[in-house]
């Protein structure tokens, strides 16, 4: 009810914040309102209405929203699924394809899941000495999807003013 939508300067959304957070950018002079949700705020000195959506006076340049490489993550984009030998489960590590000792990196193209069977028969030795072993697949970075906690907060939400300014995504829920 009191969340407000925060759009950047070119009406891309940003993100979700509180109202408190939203007066707070508005006294600034730092954005302006687009909506009010109708309800009206009060504080020691005024009351106003609230924002329901928020633009920005200015551009925010976001650099893209990066995946943070951990076991978790690894293990979730390489399906629980050991990548030598296609063993599943829980009970995964991660392996270095090109071991640390040998300079690899810990980048998402080196690290992959594991079985702990796999991992000590590995150990420190390179694929090319291990004619036994082989990758099921190449690791990659995983794509990730923009603003995808914006979109299942709003997937909650439904709120038509909020929807005008992510056309996919209103799409998306009305063909659902
Ligand atoms: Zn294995």
């Amino acid at each position: 009810m009191n969340d407000v939508l925060l759009l950047n300067n070119n009406y891309e959304p940003l993100n979700v914040c509180t109202v408190v957070r939203a007066v707070s950018l508005m006294t600034m002079g730092k954005a302006e309102v687009l909506h009010n949700n109708g309800h009206v705020v009060r504080t020691a000195s005024r009351s106003f209405h609230a924002p329901s959506v928020l633009r920005l006076r200015y551009y925010v340049k976001r650099p893209l929203p990066q995946l943070r490489l951990s076991r978790h993550t690894v293990l979730a984009r390489d399906n629980y699924t050991c990548q030598y030998c296609g063993v599943t489960g829980k009970d995964l590590t991660l392996d270095h394809v090109v071991p640390r000792k040998h300079g690899g990196q810990h980048t998402w193209d080196n690290v992959v899941a594991c079985c702990r069977r796999c991992n000590l028969r590995k150990a420190d030795k390179l694929m090319h000495n291990l004619s036994s072993m082989k990758l099921s697949r190449e690791p990659r970075r995983p794509r990730y999807v923009p603003y995808i906690s914006l979109t299942s907060y709003m997937r909650a939400q439904r709120r038509d003013e909020w929807l005008q300014y992510l056309p996919a995504f209103e799409s998306m829920i009305r063909h659902d």
